[in-house]
């Protein structure tokens, strides 16, 4: 198990160790996951601000630096 940096909040997040890992865990144990947007960018994001996100519209990184401002 390693950490990465939330590209949202900051937060440090735990992350599986590999694919198979991922798809054998559910999302909560895992703590985020890489998302690539509508616009090409990808960021890592932890489970709250994947929830965050729009799920009306496609997401974009604007999105994600809405995210940090919510952020504390
Ligand atoms: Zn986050």
């Amino acid at each position: 198990m390693t950490t990465d940096p939330c590209d949202g909040c900051g937060r440090e997040v735990r992350i599986a160790g590999g694919i198979g890992d991922f798809w054998n865990s559910d999302r909560s144990a895992t703590g985020g996951m890489t998302l690539e947007l509508a616009d090409g960018t990808e960021h890592f994001l932890c489970s709250d601000c994947i929830d965050a996100l729009p799920d009306d519209r496609e997401v974009r990184a604007e999105d994600v630096a809405t995210l940090e401002e919510r952020s504390d």
